[in-house]
């Protein structure tokens, strides 16, 4: 027998968070300087701290984020770890679903908040190399995303723009999948 979401977070994080009416589920432990939730814990008797919302994600996924990933958050509260608020910062089915309820925000940002001049921000850059890395990412899902210009994030994957951020060059794309 499985332990539910609940059953989990109540085992790991005892009372360090509260679920409220709006859906969030906020986060009654220490709160870091930009907001986010801390959560401590020990392993082999080492004390460790991570983002309380990034844990919950992973507890909730039973599986590491990405280390170059962000945990996003939907709602914008910063201090909630309800992992139905939560999401990882790549393109997924879930993207797609929220563009379907209308409340969309991809990985980067809100797409209403795409301005004219969108310029990429060295960590999305970063998330753009990864990605590039398979050879199944489409540079133009990127552009879509980040709202910026296919040629901005080409630039970006191959490393011709921000060239100081270590950049392995991508795969070829192939023109059809075989
Ligand atoms: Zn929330």
């Amino acid at each position: 027998m499985s332990e539910t979401v609940d059953e989990v977070f109540r085992r790991v994080f005892g009372d360090r968070f509260e679920k409220t009416s709006s859906g969030c589920w906020l986060w009654r432990g220490r709160i870091q300087w930009d907001g986010y939730g801390e959560f401590a814990f020990s392993i082999n008797g080492r004390q460790r701290r991570m983002q309380a919302h990034r844990a919950a994600w992973q507890l909730a996924h039973k599986r590491r984020a990405g280390r170059k990933l962000e945990i996003c958050h939907t709602c914008d509260v910063r201090a909630c770890i309800n992992p139905a608020h939560l999401f990882e910062g790549t393109h997924s089915v879930n993207e797609r679903d929220k563009v379907a309820k209308g409340r969309h925000v991809t990985p980067f940002g809100r797409v209403g908040e795409r301005s004219i001049a969108a310029k990429l921000t060295d960590a999305q850059v970063l998330e753009i190399r990864r990605l590039a890395q398979d050879p199944a990412t489409r540079f133009e899902a990127l552009a879509d995303d980040l709202g910026v210009s296919n040629t901005a994030v080409y630039q970006a994957a191959v490393g011709f723009t921000f060239s100081h951020l270590p950049c392995t060059p991508p795969p070829r794309r192939k023109r059809k999948a075989t």
